[in-house]
């Protein structure tokens, strides 16, 4: 059924071996996928969607300002929308209408909250809108499940404020359970 999924999870979850494992059983059945990063995120430059497990291809890349409406015309087997948290909410409005007036799948993967602890507004539209929730689910170090990220400096010291995407910074993100968010200890 063609419905809008997103898929959360925090970081180093897994995310994006997922989505690349999903285009490859698509283009296994002769599909064509379009998959689309944000431009936001030069981890693996630009419109690359990159696995930890080194697997990697090539992406549109999506700003505030992108319409995704030419991806349907296309008419896809899927879309798959790597940090989809950095969509716009109106993107996300967008996304689910032509999932279902276009009849073609969309699956967003992201996070759904920043390193404050603070709902990215593209993923609390994701979570109001989506047909389909689906949790990747990663552990924190003590052992149990990790729904929230904290950022460290290039000292190892964790971050409070500043902003929510760093280009070019040395900063580093864990995924930790709330007590370790909270209480700095788990
Ligand atoms: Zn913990």
């Amino acid at each position: 059924m063609s419905k809008l999924y997103f898929r959360y999870a925090a970081m180093n979850a897994g995310k994006s071996t997922n989505l690349l494992q999903v285009a490859h059983n698509y283009e296994e059945r002769g599909r064509e996928t379009i998959i689309y990063t944000a431009e936001v995120d030069h981890r693996a430059g630009d419109g690359i969607v990159s696995s930890r497990l080194g697997v990697k291809r090539p992406a549109r890349v999506f700003s505030p300002s992108t319409s995704f409406a030419d991806a349907f015309e296309a008419r896809p087997g899927c879309i798959l929308v790597d940090e989809a948290q950095f969509l716009a909410p109106e993107q996300v409005r967008e996304l689910h209408r032509l999932a279902h007036q276009k009849h073609v799948p969309v699956i967003c993967y992201g996070l759904r909250t920043d390193f404050r602890g603070v709902g990215f507004p593209g993923a609390l539209e994701l979570l109001a809108l989506a047909d389909a929730l689906e949790e990747i689910k990663t552990v924190c170090r003590c052992g149990k499940k990790a729904s929230m990220v904290i950022r460290h400096d290039e000292r190892g010291q964790r971050v409070f404020e500043g902003e929510v995407v760093q280009i070019g910074g040395n900063e580093t993100y864990e995924s930790v359970c709330p007590s370790r968010f909270y209480e700095g200890h788990c």
